[in-house]
């Protein structure tokens, strides 16, 4: 028998070798992965040959083993594969496939997290050192490997050997094992025992390898029992693998709403499985990181919450997906450049919006619970231009023309569906920003448009007003805020006989021109708080409301002054409805008494109101106490015209 030889590792090996020994990593659990896989390969590469008839020179079950052993520090894991040469050992594990790693290798020391630790996944990403990544955790590695296929009958084993520092060593093996295939015999370092562990490493194979397609036993039990169902043929799967495995991959403890099993081979060939869940996710508040989908390739995990596959507004669905041809050792910066990548995102939401529009067609209280559940991440999508009219489609509001329902579960109209009910002449979707249809209702701008019977389309969710000034418009129509609706935007349509109301007799010329002056009063007392006092022709039933001069909604100007730090209050206009009872008996007072105190308590009171409608209390100590008084002096006057 031969004597072992002794051969250098190349250059950018050494260097490599160097930092994986002498550095400290997180993440170092990934050396199993990487021996997994190519373990796996090995065992890919066989299959393929014997496929195309080839022999193999013995019989073995197609396996990956792992085993281990506390006393000895050791880990060993074999596979039944494709094997290597004298020559394919000195090759393979002697160099480094990827050109160009040197380029990298100055970036690396300056690779360090705050703690003192790199990520090791970065490194192994950067350099494609698959294999040698096996020395963050070894101090000694022997391979034997003895070919599967030998035409000449020679496949005589042979074991490399290194301690990672300048070389190796290759010399023929007398052992019987492996009769077919690799075996890597990993002596751990002192500081990596935790890999001695059956539960540390069957919880490493879960997370990394759980699908890889071959078993893996570790200490003789199977590990890996789950099949990579998004591989396997749709018609051989059922409802109920689905929802296990979605299960599983996301911990939810019901079935899925909605389940995509998606293969495609143009323009890339992928498999993905895609859950929509019947829960809702927590994209806006703690959670917002663990969004994407699981990527992987040829069922090897390359990246957990990948967030190039989706949309944010696609965010609330978990699943897989699988490509073909992607580099295992692909790091996280190529991944994000990555053309692929992009490209499936683009499938995948092309058969989202569809499976989504379907839903909406064929289970109307099924898409609502979609609706209620994901609605809120999905209104994301007004970003997506490229889908404009298939996402505005696919909103739902409440309105002014929907049930009144318990809160929360509030009856929901699509945008088409508003357009139908529409009157004629009517091009624009008029919509009010409230916290709940109650004070959407209230609502003083809603007058107007009740009395025509335009139906206003509610935003119940902050985010709604947003989406109305991106989605710009929808079928040619637009979209206002019913707050800034001109005096005149509904003459058009006619008043609703129901909804007439018996008016007030009309003013004089004389008591017109006396409730002008009653304006200027009114103004005078309110001062610069307000910026005009005038007659409204937007009100019905309430006798006073402001109106911003800019046409910007309260809740929009709210929400911009909280933003800025802002705590003045805003400036705006106050209109005054001329034919209700409480504007006529000003009037009254008006006219007897212009300088009469009680006026000015009633104007004071009714701005605080108005002010109270949009959400502002500046000064609430004396909004109490003036309403006080004004109660006092009321129920004075009340006994009295009673004579209690
Ligand atoms: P990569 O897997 O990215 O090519 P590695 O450093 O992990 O890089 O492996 C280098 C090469 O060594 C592989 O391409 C393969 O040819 C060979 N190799 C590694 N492990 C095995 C194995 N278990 N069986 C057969 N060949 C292997």
């Amino acid at each position: 028998m031969a004597e072992a030889t002794t051969h250098e590792f190349r250059a950018e090996v050494r260097k490599v070798l160097n930092i994986l020994t002498n550095s400290l990593y997180t993440n170092r659990e990934i050396f199993l992965r990487e021996l997994i896989s190519n373990a796996s390969d090995a065992l890919d590469k066989l299959r393929f040959r014997t496929n195309r008839g080839e022999k193999t020179t013995v019989d073995k079950p197609l396996e990956i083993r792992i085993s281990l052993d506390k006393d000895n520090k050791k880990l060993t894991i074999s596979d039944t594969g494709l094997g290597m040469t004298k020559d394919e050992l000195a090759e393979n594990l002697g160099t480094i496939a990827r050109s160009g790693s040197e380029h990298f290798l100055n970036d690396l020391a300056s690779e360090e997290t705050t703690d003192g630790k790199a990520d090791a996944s970065n490194i192994i990403g950067r350099f494609g050192v698959g294999f040698y990544s096996v020395f963050m955790v070894a101090d000694s590695v022997k391979v034997t490997s003895r070919p599967a296929f030998a035409a000449d009958g020679q496949n005589q084993a042979y074991t490399w050997q290194s301690d990672g520092l300048g070389t190796f060593t290759l010399e023929p093996s007398e052992e019987t094992e492996p009769e077919r295939g690799t075996k890597i015999e990993v002596h751990l370092k002192d500081d990596a025992s935790e890999f001695l562990e059956k539960y540390r490493i069957d919880a490493v194979i879960r997370k990394h390898s759980a699908f890889v397609p071959f078993p893996v036993f570790v200490d003789g039990e199977q590990v890996n029992t789950q099949p990579a169902l998004w591989r396997e043929p749709k018609t051989s799967i059922s409802k109920e693998q689905y929802a296990n495995f979605f299960k599983s991959l996301t911990y939810e403890s019901k079935d899925p709403l909605d389940v995509q099993h998606i293969s495609v081979d143009v323009p890339v060939q992928f498999q993905a499985l895609l859950f929509i869940p019947d829960s809702a996710q927590d994209f806006f508040g703690q959670e917002q990181e663990l969004w994407g989908l699981d990527l992987y390739t040829r069922r090897v995990l390359i990246q957990h919450n990948n967030k190039d596959l989706l949309p944010e507004y696609l965010a609330f669905m978990k699943g897989v997906v699988d490509v073909e041809d992607l580099p295992l050792n692909i790091s996280r910066e190529t991944l994000q450049e990555n053309v692929l990548l992009r490209k499936i995102q683009q499938v995948l939401v092309k058969q989202t919006l569809t499976k989504l529009e379907k839903m909406a067609k064929d289970d109307v209280e099924q898409y609502e619970h979609f609706w209620r559940l994901h609605g809120r991440i999905f209104k994301l999508s007004y970003r997506d231009y490229a889908n404009h009219d298939r996402i505005c489609a696919l909103m739902r509001f409440n309105s002014s023309a929907m049930p009144d329902t318990e809160a929360g579960k509030e009856a929901l109209t699509s945008l088409d569906a508003y357009m139908e009910r529409a009157p004629e002449q009517q091009k624009t979707f008029w919509y009010v920003a409230a916290p709940n249809r109650e004070a959407a209702r209230l609502n003083p701008h809603m007058e107007m448009f009740r009395n025509k019977g335009i139906e206003v389309l509610y935003l119940l969710d902050p985010i709604d007003e947003f989406l109305m000034e991106s989605i710009g418009k929808y079928k040619d129509w637009d979209f206002k805020p019913a707050e800034t609706a001109a005096d005149d935007a509904l003459k058009d349509f006619a008043d609703k006989e129901e909804n007439k109301q018996e008016a007030a007799p009309p003013l004089s010329d004389e008591d017109s021109t006396t409730f002008n002056s009653l304006l200027d009063h009114i103004k005078e007392i309110l001062g610069d708080r307000v910026k005009e006092v005038r007659i409204s022709h937007r009100l019905a039933d309430s006798p006073a409301v402001l109106v911003s001069p800019d046409g910007m909604t309260s809740s929009m100007e709210k929400f911009m002054r909280v933003m800025q730090k802002n705590d003045t209050l805003p400036v705006r206009n106050l209109e005054l409805n001329r034919d209700h009872p409480l504007l006529r008996n000003m009037l009254r007072i008006f006219k007897a008494c212009p300088t009469d105190p009680f006026l000015k308590d009633m104007t004071e009171t009714l701005f605080d109101a108005c002010l109270l409608l949009d959400g502002y209390i500046k000064d609430p100590q004396q909004v109490a106490s003036r309403t006080r008084s004004l109660l006092e002096r009321s129920a004075s006057l009340y006994t009295e015209v009673r004579k209690f």
